[in-house]
């Protein structure tokens, strides 16, 4: 039974018990472990504030989101050889070794570059608290041109890559969606013969474990046998249903499910990858410490540098261990490249992997001559930032919420504030008939995410009056395609990236009709007079020279406040790189399964299609070795 913050507040100050329940940890049966980065001083949340400190010693004090009794431990020491050795343990990855692993002959290692979630990437409020940590990203900006101008030190975009158990499936939004049918379509036109949206479909429902079939989505198109939980978030701020008034208001359409082929456009209340008041991340739902599961052993803070390949096959792979230090390990059947979309194009290349001319120029002996790094592509629009004058700016997270969280899991800690709401609408040059919705739009604000004192209705003081929030067009199908390369043959240099935001035409096209649509949002009749809406002059600095939407206005704004989404695929595309299988043209024993052999964009979220991608990649293999 859910029971409002006040009424535990009440119980806290006349009940010892109560109070006791908050203050000690639990009896876990395990020691209690201390693992990861901290909540506390992010970028977000700036300052080493003792109420954060305590929210932080309480949620590892909870054993069912500490889980001390499960948490994966690097291996010690490592066998010489693996049966097979999967690179990255993010979204692809950790699938991928779960499921190689459920064969007990096999034994698999996973080895990644990053260290043990932290416990304080769980409640899903906390969404944005890691996106900077230089320990847990890989702290990635793209080469600078005319575009992201928002950002100061003159640096090109920010594109947060997670280097962590999870992946960037510890940083991003959580939610679940498939993409359309259209869209494989066009993977299937662009040599992906055998992945059509039919050909898929048991594929996605071997991941996804549905908690809303019958309630809210049907069977037809989710399945409740997959290990990931998938639903929407148990809360919900107000904010989300004065916003959907607005788009109400605007004629917009509002649909339940998004994943439904009969209403892909309309804005809707995301499922998400939550359970229990928490994250998700595959990492957690397929890896198991070496007690549970001995025959897969995962090595973290460990960083691959390059694939070894003898004759044309792949043997193993060379990695830079915690201390530093260099070693090999071999792989008797297949070494599977699950770095994602930007590292995993960098290690092919750094294997020999890669367009002949690149290798040659920093000597790096070519071993197949393939189209690695082209194709880059990625969703991208415009942010554009706003004042509800009307409300005051206080902070979500307090004392009331936490103590909701704590003893419930209820409450602003269970979901990400407004993000949870988003929309797929058609552009004016979508072909409808295709049901392949080019536009997505995104909202951000009302985050439990900081508190300096955890005061009920402490005042967030930036300076501005009102409450800020923020809203994002960005295109799904861009015609601009980027690609990335390597700065030098060091593994440890990263790559260059080169999005090419803006230079085809249609894009700025699309982009405008995205902004046209808030415009109506921001005219209505919920956002003018309820909430006294207002564009953020701090934020519209750059482009007052242009009348405020006018189309000059929009392609100013979307350059200075360019939106990135953190989509990136295609940059070892299956038909120019890996074959239908998944396996590296011209090299044995090497596969790529991540969001890199992605031939053509999604429309929509990409978890999902990259999920089903490591189900059938990890199909292949064991078809072909069992
Ligand atoms: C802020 C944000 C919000 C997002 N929101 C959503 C959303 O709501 N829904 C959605 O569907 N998608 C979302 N995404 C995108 C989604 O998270 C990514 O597309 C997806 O995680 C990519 O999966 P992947 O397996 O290809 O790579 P990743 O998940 O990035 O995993 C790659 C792993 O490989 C490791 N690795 C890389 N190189 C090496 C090496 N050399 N040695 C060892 N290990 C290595 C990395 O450290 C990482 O752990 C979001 C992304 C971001 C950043």
């Amino acid at each position: 039974m859910y029971i409002r913050p006040a009424v535990f507040l009440d119980n806290i100050v006349n009940s010892r018990i109560a109070a006791k329940m908050i203050l000690a940890p639990e009896h876990c049966n395990c020691p209690l472990v201390d693992q990861g980065a901290s909540i506390v001083d992010s970028y977000i949340c700036p300052g080493t504030f003792y109420f954060m400190i305590l929210l932080e010693a309480y949620l590892k004090g909870r054993c069912n989101i500490a889980n001390p009794c499960t948490t994966i431990k690097s291996v010690d020491r490592i066998e010489p050889e693996y049966d097979f050795i999967v690179v990255g343990a993010g979204a692809a990855g950790a699938i991928v070794a779960g499921r190689l692993s459920e064969h007990n002959k096999f034994k698999v290692l996973i080895i990644e570059a990053g260290d043990v979630d932290p416990v304080g990437s769980r409640p899903p409020s906390f969404y944005r608290t890691f996106w900077r940590d230089s320990h847990l990203t890989w702290n990635y900006r793209t080469v600078p041109d005319n575009y992201c101008l928002d950002q100061e030190d003159g640096l090109g975009c920010v594109w947060p890559r997670g280097k962590v158990l999870g992946g960037t499936t510890l940083l991003n939004g959580m939610m679940y969606h498939r993409g359309h049918a259209a869209d494989y379509e066009d993977w299937v036109n662009a040599g992906a013969t055998n992945w059509s949206w039919e050909e898929n479909l048991p594929f996605f429902d071997k991941t996804e474990g549905n908690k809303q079939i019958g309630t809210l989505v049907s069977a037809q198109h989710h399945s409740d046998k997959g290990p990931l939980p998938v639903q929407q978030f148990p809360y919900q701020p107000d904010a989300i249903y004065e916003l959907l008034n607005a788009i109400n208001e605007t004629g917009l359409p509002i649909i339940n499910d998004m994943n439904d082929p009969d209403t892909p456009d309309g804005f809707t209340i995301a499922q998400t990858f939550n359970e229990n008041g928490q994250r998700y991340t595959t990492a957690r739902v397929f890896l198991r410490p070496e007690s549970e599961l001995p025959n897969l052993h995962v090595k973290l803070n460990s960083r691959v540098t390059r694939v070894i390949i003898e004759d044309n096959k792949a043997t193993g792979v060379e990695f830079i261990d915690e201390n530093g230090e260099k070693q090999t390990v071999l792989a008797a059947k297949e070494v599977i490249l699950s770095g994602g979309a930007l590292n995993s194009p960098h290690l092919l290349m750094l294997s020999g992997v890669g367009p002949k001319e690149t290798l040659e120029q920093f000597d790096i002996p070519v071993i197949a001559d393939l189209p690695v790094g082209q194709n880059l592509r990625n969703h991208y629009g415009v942010t554009l930032y706003f004042v509800l004058t009307k409300l005051v700016n206080t902070e979500v997270l307090d004392w009331s919420t936490v103590l909701d969280y704590l003893l419930v899991r209820q409450g602003a800690m269970t979901s990400t504030g407004i993000t949870q709401l988003t929309g797929l609408l058609y552009s004016s040059l979508a072909d409808k008939s295709r049901k392949q919705p080019d536009i997505q739009f995104f909202f951000n604000g009302f985050y439990a995410e900081c508190s300096h004192t955890g005061m009920v209705n402490e005042i967030f003081d930036d300076g501005h009056m009102g409450t800020n929030i923020s809203a994002n067009a960005a295109i799904l199908l861009p015609r601009s395609i980027g690609n990335l390369t390597l700065q030098s043959a060091d593994p440890l240099d990263p790559p260059l990236f080169y999005p090419n935001y803006f230079s085809h035409p249609d894009d700025l096209v699309m982009i405008r009709d995205g902004v046209r649509y808030l415009q109506q949002l921001f005219n209505s009749d919920t956002l003018q007079n309820k909430y006294g809406i207002e564009l953020d002059s701090l934020t519209t600095e750059k482009c007052k020279d242009n009348e405020d939407w006018s189309d000059e206005w929009i392609e100013c704004m979307a350059r200075v406040n360019t939106d990135p989404q953190n989509h990136q695929m295609g940059t070892a595309a299956i038909g120019s790189v890996v074959d239908t299988e998944l396996n590296v043209l011209g090299v044995d024993g090497l596969r790529v399964i991540d969001a890199s052999v992605i031939p053509t964009q999604m429309t929509g979220n990409p978890q999902g299609a990259i999920m089903m991608v490591a189900e059938r990649g990890a199909h292949f293999i064991k078809e072909d070795w069992i």
